[in-house]
């Protein structure tokens, strides 16, 4: 230990469910990357909960190679809390998840490097085409991504997934964001630093299948719709307004038939009209303004920082000088 005691320079965070099947490819790989690398490097794979034989190969690998760290969680958590359990574990000044299926190809993590050393703090990955994956898939992620980036209020890169590098002073600044519904590259985004991107083509899987169900990309697409756009809420509010107006519309006109004594008009239907057409639009407008309130209580609770301070200056001065 004391003759390798450096200071790591790169950790590289893999979450890790059920994936016995590519494990022996991702470790000859990765073994490979480690050596490559300029400086000294940790891997630590977080096993989320898996229930084949990836965490008895990865705690033997643990043991063995000091390189190699091992986290297991409880259960399941899913993959965004699993990649902020790996991330809470680095030591390293940059910090890279990828993940487990090498469809985030090692070879990348180079050019992560690279550019972190020209002084990047966040480089991400993004991915021109999508090999070995279903037509469904890439046009649902296509149509996330878009409606993401028009939706909220920070500039989410397109085609962008959890393979990145960050610096470790954005990693300090990410650990300040505890929310419970994690989308972490919108977290990243939002808290901006100097970020640029590398492109590349996303492989197909090198063994096994997808652990990301539907279910769990929906969760990911409400997490990532909730916890970093109001349009939702915006959209009650503004249904309200043109509802009520429409209402009131309506119900002018209806009034003026009623005064000019149309004989077609049924008894007691123009006053029933205008009440419900008044009474809906009313209540969608009440709705969105109770939605904005709750979208602030949802913005408190977050208890996200309120600014992230990149850097200061002039500030050692002040603190040295003397006090009169
Ligand atoms: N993963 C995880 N927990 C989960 C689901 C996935 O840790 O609940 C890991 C998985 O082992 C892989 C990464 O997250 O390393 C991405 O999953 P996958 O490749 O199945 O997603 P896809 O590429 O199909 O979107
Ligand atoms: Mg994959």
């Amino acid at each position: 230990m004391a003759a390798d005691s450096k200071p790591i320079s790169y950790s590289i965070v893999i979450p890790v469910f059920n994936e016995e099947a590519v494990l022996p490819v991702l470790l000859r790989r990765l073994d490979l990357l480690l050596t490559r690398l300029s400086g000294p490097a940790e891997a630590i794979f977080v096993d989320d909960g898996s229930s084949d034989s990836s965490p008895v190969v990865l705690q033997a690998l643990a043991k063995r190679d000091p390189r190699f760290r091992y986290i297991g969680l409880s259960r399941n958590f899913g993959h965004q809390v699993a990649i902020t359990a790996g991330m809470d574990a680095t030591q390293g000044e940059a910090i890279i998840v990828m993940d487990a299926d090498l469809q985030d190809p090692p070879e990348i993590v180079e050019q992560l490097i690279a550019k972190w050393q020209e002084g990047y703090d966040v480089v991400y990955a993004r991915r021109l085409s999508r090999a070995g994956e279903s037509r469904f898939k890439r046009a649902t992620a296509h149509l996330f991504y878009r409606m993401l980036g028009s939706m909220s209020s920070v500039g989410i890169p397109a085609d962008v997934g959890d393979f990145r590098l960050i610096d470790r002073k954005v990693l300090d600044a990410l650990r300040q964001m505890p929310e419970q519904d994690r989308f972490v590259r919108g977290m990243i985004a939002w808290l901006g630093f100097r970020q640029t991107e590398v492109t590349f083509h996303r492989l197909e899987r090198a063994a096994g299948e997808t652990k990301y169900p539907l279910f769990k990309m929906v969760r990911l697409a409400m997490n990532a719709a909730l916890g970093f756009s109001d349009a939702p809420l915006r959209l009650a509010i503004w249904c309200g307004l043109v509802v009520s107006g429409l209402a009131l519309l309506y119900g002018g006109w209806v009034l003026a038939l009623w005064m000019s004594n149309d004989s077609h008009l049924v008894a007691g239907w123009s006053s029933t009209i205008v009440i419900v057409s008044l009474l809906c639009g009313m209540n969608m407008l009440m709705t969105g303004i109770v939605g904005l309130y709750v979208g602030r209580i949802h913005g408190e609770v977050k208890r996200r920082p309120l600014y992230v301070v990149q850097k200061r200056l002039g500030f050692e001065r002040d603190l040295a000088a003397p006090a009169h």
